[in-house]
């Protein structure tokens, strides 16, 4: 067996969303936020999404001497080499906000035509059983799609409102969270993380 019942895992970030998703998998654990062991967020030096992953989880490990989760995440764009990618959340400058950062990506892909938009977002989830784990759980997911050239959509977060999903033909500003969880990035590496945590 992987873990004890009860036993606990850090998560090392504070989002909500992320401690109910993750403990809903991890339910056999006690799936804890780092912020309530005073962690200091670890700088995400990393250049690939799993670095940066297992940094943070890392991190937490080392801080709580416990076992730990993190996880990754971002938007690739093909036309743009691959940008925003690991600096997603900051593509605007560091601070910048959720809008800033779209529409510069609008603005950086204005004179891309529709067909050469593809982009696909990505999660990356790594689960260290102590900080010196040789051997991590690593799971990652894409999704696939295309960004558009205005934002539609109220739901979701970041660069949900450009992020067009083809099989649905909306954006995935305008799917639901549930359908939004059963395509997402982040839904498959989750139950991917499932798949790996029953095999061992
Ligand atoms: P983090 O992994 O939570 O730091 O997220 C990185 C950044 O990637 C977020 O701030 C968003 O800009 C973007 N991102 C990641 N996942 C999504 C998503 O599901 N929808 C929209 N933007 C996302």
């Amino acid at each position: 067996m992987l873990f004890s019942n009860h036993q606990q895992i850090v998560l090392a970030s504070g989002n909500k969303g992320k401690i109910k998703e993750i403990q809903a998998i991890l339910k056999q654990q006690l799936v804890i936020p780092q912020s309530q062991f005073n962690v200091e967020e670890a700088e995400e030096t990393g250049s690939t999404f799993v670095e940066n992953a297992i940094i943070k989880a890392r991190n937490a490990a080392l801080h709580c001497n416990s076992a730990a989760i993190a996880d990754d995440s971002g938007l690739v764009v093909d036309a743009l080499g691959g940008a925003p990618g690991v600096i997603s959340a900051r593509y605007a400058g560091i601070g910048a906000s959720d809008q800033d950062n779209l529409l510069k990506l609008l603005k950086d892909l204005e004179d891309i035509p529709a067909e050469q938009r593809t982009a696909r977002f990505v999660c990356v989830i790594v689960l260290m059983r102590h900080a010196n784990d040789p051997l991590p759980f690593i799971a990652q997911g894409t999704w696939e799609g295309t960004i558009l050239d205005q934002p539609i959509g109220e739901n979701g977060f970041g660069y949900d409102p450009v992020f067009w999903v083809p099989s649905h033909k909306k954006a995935s500003a305008e799917l639901s969270a549930e359908v939004k969880n059963s395509l997402s990035h982040r839904g498959i590496a989750l139950a991917q993380l499932t798949q790996l945590l029953k095999n061992n």
